[in-house]
């Protein structure tokens, strides 16, 4: 039997409106969120994200801010930046693009940005807040892959869950937030022994290792929930000479048959980390007011 595919497109527009119902909400109470980004140096990649977030934010009925510093500014003067950031009331959350430019250290850009305005969740005191149970500001994409989790099955408790990849931004976050859910929960890596028989004991899965289409359907127990996280480019020569395609970390066509619910990629977690950002920065501004926080969008 095939799957049900879980549409990132229409949970993540789902959430897009409930942030900007509670967006409308504040502005009652004299309050307007507001996200500045800060873009060091010309990454073609980067540049595309950045303007979307701004779409974003402006759809949501946000303030937004972008400031576009040049390849060669300094470290001193990026954290003079995020100095003025943090202390400009009006912005609520601060996101610095990544990857900074070799010459700065990524790490101490991070934890230069007061942890409370830290909407990508990457700032050392978020990151343990998140692994000691408090409530933290948490990555944008391991947050969306909860919301949908939660919006398929309702209660996690109790369910078997493996995370495959472990990095500081999916990996981690993912399986804390699993664990948070009273998942019974194991991360597996590249030097996990037996890789297949350990995903499939799991009703949940998580792929983020950045492997096109690793994830077998002989390694899925069937009816368990695939969340594919992995953005792979590969050649595409159907498509014309030099062509690409883009897939995830999951082998969708034949998982499909045997998993519960699948998302697809694209069109499955991709469009729910703008959406956690925006939320986020809503969470954010209503912390910095002492407001109620949107129901469902923080954990
Ligand atoms: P990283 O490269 O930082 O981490 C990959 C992880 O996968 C590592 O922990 C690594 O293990 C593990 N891994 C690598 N090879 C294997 C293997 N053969 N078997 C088991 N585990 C393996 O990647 P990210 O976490 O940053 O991203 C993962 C994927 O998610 C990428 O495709 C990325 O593009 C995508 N992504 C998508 C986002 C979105 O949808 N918005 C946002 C962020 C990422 P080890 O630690 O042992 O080396």
């Amino acid at each position: 039997m095939s799957a049900i595919i879980l549409n990132g497109k229409s949970f993540g527009a789902r959430l897009r409106e409930r942030v900007a119902e509670h967006v409308a909400g504040l502005k009652t109470e004299g309050v307007v969120p507001g996200l500045a980004v800060v873009l060091v140096g010309e990454d073609p990649a980067s540049q595309i994200y950045v303007r979307n977030k701004g779409i974003a934010v402006k759809e949501a009925g946000m303030n937004g801010w972008e400031y576009r510093m040049p390849a060669e500014t300094s470290e001193a003067d990026l954290l003079a930046k995020v100095e003025e950031l943090n202390n400009d009331p009006a912005v609520h959350g601060i996101l610095v693009q990544l990857p900074l430019p070799k010459h700065m250290d990524d790490t101490k850009v991070i934890n230069a940005i007061a942890p409370e305005k830290d909407v990508d969740g990457f700032h050392i005191l978020n990151v343990g807040k998140l692994a000691t149970g408090q409530k933290a500001m948490v990555s944008c994409t391991p947050l969306g892959c909860l919301l949908l989790l939660r919006d398929h099955l309702g209660d996690l408790s109790g369910k078997e869950a493996v995370v495959i990849g472990r990095s500081n931004i999916v990996g981690k976050p993912m399986a804390q937030l699993l664990l948070g859910e009273s998942c019974t929960v194991t991360i597996a890596h590249s030097r996990t022994k037996d890789i297949a028989e350990v995903v499939r004991r799991a009703d949940i899965v998580v792929a983020a290792v950045g492997r096109p289409m690793m994830v077998q359907a002989d390694w899925i127990k069937p009816g368990a929930t695939v969340i594919d996280v992995g953005i792979n480019r590969i050649p595409a020569p159907e498509k014309g000479e030099g062509k690409t395609r883009v897939v995830g970390d999951v082998d969708f066509e034949s998982v499909v048959e045997v998993a519960g619910a699948i998302t697809p990629v694209p069109g499955g977690v991709g469009p729910l980390t703008i959406a956690c950002l925006l939320a986020n920065t809503v969470t954010a501004a209503c912390r910095a007011h002492g407001l109620p926080e949107p129901e469902g969008l923080a954990v």
